[in-house]
């Protein structure tokens, strides 16, 4: 590409910026979506949900259809992961709603929104924080014989686990491994992490070549869960008791935030 040609793009992307921000600053309300906290892009509720200065309280909704409820060692385990790292004096809270199996498995991500709009029932109120986990009967539709999806955190609020998968490819000794590693890493990019908003990061830990997760091999944000070849996984299962922990770098990027 051309010089000029390059510097007319950057220009009109310039252009473009500016014009959505207009849109933003404009007085007229919002329209009264009671769902709209919900609908943001991921890493956006970040700090709401580490800090409490906006929601003293949180809840999780788990939606599964009937035989993919996760274990109940996984439902425990994740209330210590968010009560070590989220400031919530008033309490998480989890919900469960079991639902019929959705049509259309393996879901693309239109699919897995589509889930979520037609049984998502809780949302962020008042002092409380919504966040929206389904356990999927499903598995994900670009998983190939050899690579698989494990789960995708898709909005600031939503995250899919491909709870069908993790049972293909685990026993019953490591599937309370890979199901905890899964949640944990899928809220890891619910609160910010790798550097997800571009512009907050505290330090140079976002891996050069896997982007938005983290460059320390035994932190819980090194492995990208999309796309990961099965040896991968039994590579990863192989020497683990129990699912990785944030790194002391990517706890400090949670702390700059609010988190604890
Ligand atoms: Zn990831
Ligand atoms: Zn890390």
């Amino acid at each position: 590409m051309t010089f000029p040609k390059f510097l007319l793009l950057m220009l009109s992307a310039a252009v473009l910026i500016t014009s959505c921000k207009d849109d933003d600053n404009n007085d007229t309300p919002p329209q009264e979506d009671p769902t709209a906290e919900n609908k943001k892009a991921l890493g956006e509720s970040a700090e709401d949900l580490l800090a409490n200065e906006t929601y003293d309280r949180m809840v999780v909704e788990f939606v599964y259809s009937e035989g993919f409820r996760p274990m109940q060692e996984t439902i425990d385990g994740f209330q210590t992961f968010l009560q070590n790292r989220l400031n919530k004096p008033g309490g998480v809270v989890f919900v469960e709603t079991v639902i019929d199996p959705p049509p259309g498995a393996p879901y693309n991500s239109t699919e897995i929104r589509e889930i979520e709009e037609a049984n998502r029932t809780q949302f962020t109120t008042d002092d409380t924080i919504a966040v929206y986990v389904f356990f999927s009967d499903g598995s994900s539709f670009g998983d190939s014989s050899n690579s698989v999806t494990l789960g995708t955190a898709y909005r600031n609020t939503s995250m899919v686990v491909y709870e069908k998968t993790l049972r293909d490819i685990s026993s019953s000794t490591t599937l309370p491994v890979l199901e905890a590693t899964t949640l944990h890493h899928e809220m890891g990019h619910i609160l910010g992490l790798v550097n997800i908003s571009e512009d907050d990061i505290h330090t140079e830990h976002e891996d050069e070549f896997r982007a938005k997760h983290c460059f320390v091999e035994e932190c819980l944000m090194y492995f990208d869960a999309s796309g990961l070849t099965k040896s991968e996984v039994a590579r990863f299962l192989e020497r683990r008791a129990q699912a990785p922990n944030f790194d002391p770098l990517c706890i400090e990027d949670l702390q700059a935030k609010g988190g604890k």
